[in-house]
């Protein structure tokens, strides 16, 4: 009989550690999913190879037309 109460507390007290671990894991996802939101929000620069222009375009993508002369011009890397 106290042995079962025993296992009992003991499982009541894995639940807790459990549910903290999860908390602490989700709080710490959020933070990382905000970081890398926050990264991909970053608007892409491009240059244009064929008049020289300079634009941006939201978002992170590899490729984007320019406004000027059409051309498909391939992401700026920093
Ligand atoms: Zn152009």
């Amino acid at each position: 009989m106290l042995q079962s109460v025993d296992l009992g507390i003991f499982l009541a007290f894995l639940a807790g550690l459990a549910a903290l671990v999860l908390l602490g894991l989700q709080a710490w996802y959020d933070r990382r999913d905000v970081i890398l939101s926050d990264h991909r929000r970053i608007n892409s620069a491009f240059s244009c190879v064929r008049c020289n222009v300079l634009y941006v375009r939201p978002r992170r993508r590899e490729e984007a037309a320019c406004p000027r002369c059409g051309w498909n011009n391939v992401r700026l890397k920093f």
